[in-house]
């Protein structure tokens, strides 16, 4: 069958990571090891991508590899010397300290070949004086490679008052429910100049919270941070702990500079099964690729279970559908990408096809 042909999965192995994780390398509360043995545990995760602030001493002291099912890779995220300008950068060797401008780290990590996000662009939280925001300003740069669109962390801080927080800190998985209207904005109108590419963080810590009273507090354990915000990356090869930890770790800085990859909320469910693809006369494209445009191209969707499916056409949405498996036709060149909601919960972000 003509659908079933289309599904991700006949082309590329869909594999699950967790983006953005401190260890106590710097600012988090566990060693690397035990931080990939809570990601094996869980038995659904395939990746971890490790950030510490400023430093790659995870890379340089050998903590990448397998461990168990699952893959680790160090990369870093870099701030300025005000702290502002989180930038989560992979495929490096060379250290950031915040003496560098972002500008200067920007540039060099494009130079390097290495692959670089702006973490949390948009954030603004208040509430608590010791967490102020660390929102991005140099968005005049062509430079960086993507943005993480969804950041748990930042979502779950900005969102926290006085009257939430004891429901906030009870309920920690439920307390995350989308990225930020402002920022899925800016992407697109981004991506409408040039491909920049989307992912999920969670910025687990595992921090211990003084909220109340005397009482400290772990809201996010990593085990918890790893069933929130999920990125998957459709990957060309087969990854497997068979497969040479650094030919591995390329793939999936393959896919990632691609686009070729989605976000999902583990909360409503697994999305692994999700697949978006463009098809007409010329052939086939997924997240993060181009097909040229003509007038019967049509989009094929395959969502896990049955949900709601937006179609999001240079930055507006023109197209709803309810369904495990739904079409829409195509109504122009431009950028397409796809948001799926679970009982009006956002659930599934894809990365956009591009009809050229
Ligand atoms: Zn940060
Ligand atoms: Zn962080």
């Amino acid at each position: 069958m003509k659908s079933d042909k289309a599904r991700a999965s006949d082309k590329y192995h869909v594999y699950t990571g967790i983006i953005h994780i401190h260890s106590t390398f710097s600012d988090g509360t566990r060693p690397i090891p035990e931080i990939a043995q809570i990601a094996n545990e869980l038995g659904d995760v395939h990746f971890l991508l490790i950030t510490d602030h400023n430093t790659l001493r995870g890379k340089k002291e050998g903590f990448e590899g397998w461990y168990g099912k699952v893959l680790v890779g160090v990369g870093t995220e870099i701030n300025d010397k005000d702290d502002r300008n989180h930038y989560l950068a992979f495929n490096i060797d060379k250290e950031f300290g915040p003496e560098y401008s972002a500008e200067e780290y920007v540039n060099q990590v494009d130079a390097m070949g290495g692959l670089g996000f702006i973490a949390h662009p948009d954030e603004s939280r208040s509430y608590i004086r010791q967490y102020p925001p660390y929102p991005w300003t140099l968005w005049n740069s062509d430079r960086f490679h993507g943005i993480e669109i969804w950041n748990q962390m930042s979502e779950w801080m900005e969102g926290l008052t006085h009257f939430n927080k004891f429901w906030r800190i009870l309920h920690p998985r439920r307390s995350i429910i989308s990225p930020k209207p402002q920022t899925l904005e800016r992407w697109d109108q981004l991506n409408l100049q040039r491909k920049v590419v989307g992912i999920g963080g969670v910025d687990a810590h595992g921090f211990l919270h003084r909220l109340i009273g005397g009482f400290a507090i772990r809201v996010f354990r990593y085990k918890v941070s790893f069933r929130t915000i999920r990125t998957h990356i459709l990957s060309e090869a087969a990854i497997t702990p068979d497969t040479d930890y650094q030919e591995a770790l390329q793939e999936v800085y393959a896919a990632l500079r691609a686009g070729r990859c989605f976000i999902s909320h583990a909360y409503l469910g697994s999305a692994v099964d999700f697949s978006f693809w463009a098809q007409n006369q010329h052939g086939s494209a997924t997240l993060g690729e181009t097909l040229p445009f003509e007038q019967n191209t049509e989009f094929s969707i395959h969502l896990p279970k049955k949900a709601k499916a937006f179609l999001i056409y240079n930055g507006r949405k023109i197209d709803e559908q309810i369904g495990t498996d739904i079409r829409f036709a195509a109504q122009g060149k431009g950028i397409y990408r796809l948001e799926v909601t679970v009982d009006d919960r956002p659930w599934i972000y894809s990365n956009h096809i591009r009809l050229q």
